[in-house]
């Protein structure tokens, strides 16, 4: 097995590499240094888990690459008590990095037995997530208005539901709501930011391309 100062040197060098690959933002390049991504995968797969790659967690599903998740994460560029939703919990690591910036995180996931482990595992490290099984390509109406919303699978267009329950800029003093959404196809997502300026008054920017597993759900799914 493994021990803790050897995962603690990998971890080290994981930052050194998104750092060195364009990550740029230190506040999410300290949470990466911070969250334990060992403990969100498998035994078997823990020797690789701060390799910059996406692993298997079960029900065909995957572990986002680091770099996936730090640069979704830097879109999303969540603030101290901002209250944040992500669609698709899967392993619960990258709701772990949004804690680890004092974020207020919720977390839908459509598999219930994968929500149930990954449950027990955020409890077991202390990071306290609000989470629901369900369909978040629909969102949580009843814990909206968002500052950010984070979909961890590829969709084929932005949602909605999830567009209008972001923020409005202005509204409370606060900055405009934030969608960070991977959009495209089966073979190639690319990553779009939205920014909720007024009721129905939406800035797109679409950046660079990724490939997720689908966004299954009634709104946007591929
Ligand atoms: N954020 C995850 C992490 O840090 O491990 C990565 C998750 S994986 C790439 C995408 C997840 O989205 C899967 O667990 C999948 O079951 C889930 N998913 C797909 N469609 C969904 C939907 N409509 N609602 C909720 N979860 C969904």
């Amino acid at each position: 097995m493994l021990r803790d100062g050897v995962f603690d040197r990998r971890r080290q060098r994981l930052v050194d590499k998104m750092r060195e690959n364009g990550i740029n933002d230190e506040r999410v390049l300290a949470a990466i240094g911070s969250v334990h991504r060992h403990r969100f995968v498998e035994g078997a797969f823990r020797p690789r888990a701060y390799e910059d790659e996406a692993l298997p967690i079960g029900m065909k599903q995957t572990i986002s690459q680091p770099f996936t998740v730090a640069y979704q994460t830097m879109l999303l560029n969540p603030r101290p008590g901002d209250r944040i939703l992500e669609i698709g919990t899967g392993s619960g690591y990258q709701a772990a990095v949004l804690c680890e910036m004092g974020a207020r995180v919720f977390s839908i996931e459509r598999h219930r037995p994968l929500l149930a482990r990954t449950r027990s595992i955020l409890e077991s490290l202390g990071y306290r997530v609000v989470l629901r099984a369900g369909d978040g390509t629909l969102g949580w109406a009843a814990q909206a208005p968002f500052d950010g919303i984070v979909v961890t699978a590829g969709a084929s267009e932005a949602p909605e539901a999830l567009l209008q329950q972001l923020r409005i800029e202005g509204e409370d003093d606060k900055p405009a709501g934030r969608l960070v959404i991977p959009v495209g196809d089966h073979r190639a997502q690319t990553m779009n930011l939205y920014r909720r300026l007024g009721e129905d008054d939406y800035e797109r920017t679409a950046s660079r391309n990724f490939k997720f597993v689908p966004l299954i759900g009634k709104q946007g799914g591929l």
